[in-house]
């Protein structure tokens, strides 16, 4: 499909776990499109994270076939991989992540710089993301001085930096209390929605993933639409 931004087919990927072979994922399929807010679900220990790092090209798949937008990553190069993931894939966790000692725009400036925008323009765009998530006035706070959903809106603004097509979030709510993570969540739908690129979010919050677009289950190392 054209507006394909992420494709995962049969992928599968095995660990060794004292002395017996466990596999994790055994053949998981399933596309997301741009636009798209995707809830990953599943108990802990299903597999989610592990599909996400072969999602955002952390990790490779043992078989099965990523395609980022289109482009297919198994032939890839580590090179390669590297540059698809900085060009076309945003990443928040469960922690911020953050860097403790700059403000929250400079922590989207950053990034930005990395991939050889120019300071003003990457100040610029920093300035619309803050915007986009709520956070216009706390541009010059640093991420000790924000509470902990803002924290994560900073997290999710700085993913965006540098246009992505997939966004990737691995349980970005899983740290915060239940409004909080409502609110997040809610301004996830907005990001996306629209937009040039689909998001994959893994929670174990039941309710606020069957809010998403689609809901997808990690069962048996297979993923199951709702
Ligand atoms: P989830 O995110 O759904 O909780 P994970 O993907 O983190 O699940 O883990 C799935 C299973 O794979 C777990 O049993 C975990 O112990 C195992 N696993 C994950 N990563 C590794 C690794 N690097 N080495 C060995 N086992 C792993
Ligand atoms: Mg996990």
């Amino acid at each position: 499909m054209s507006d394909e931004v992420l494709a995962l087919d049969g992928i599968r990927r095995s660990f060794k776990q004292a002395g017996a072979t466990l596999d994790v994922l055994r053949g998981a399929t399933a596309t997301v499109r741009a636009g798209e807010l995707v809830a990953l679900v599943g108990p802990s220990g299903a597999g989610k994270s592990t599909l996400l790092h072969i999602a955002g090209l952390l990790e490779r798949a043992d078989a099965g076939e990523v395609r980022i937008a289109g482009t297919p990553v198994m032939k890839l190069g580590d090179g390669d991989r590297t540059a698809l993931r900085r060009d076309k894939i945003g990443f928040v966790y469960q922690f911020h992540h953050l860097l403790p000692e700059f403000s929250a725009e400079e922590n989207i400036v950053l990034p930005q710089m990395i991939a050889g925008v120019s300071r003003g323009q990457a100040r610029q765009r920093a300035q619309e993301l803050l915007g986009l998530v709520g956070l216009a006035q706390r541009a010059s706070h640093r991420p000790a001085q924000l509470s902990g959903g803002e924290q994560q809106r900073v997290a999710i603004a700085r993913a965006l930096a540098n246009r992505p097509k997939v966004l990737i979030a691995d349980e970005p709510t899983g740290n915060l209390d239940l409004h909080t993570a409502e609110s997040v969540f809610a301004m996830f739908k907005e990001l996306v929605r629209g937009q040039a690129f689909g998001a994959l979010v893994a929670t174990h919050n039941l309710d606020l993933a069957h809010r998403m677009d689609r809901v997808l289950e990690m069962r048996d190392g297979l993923l199951v639409e709702q």
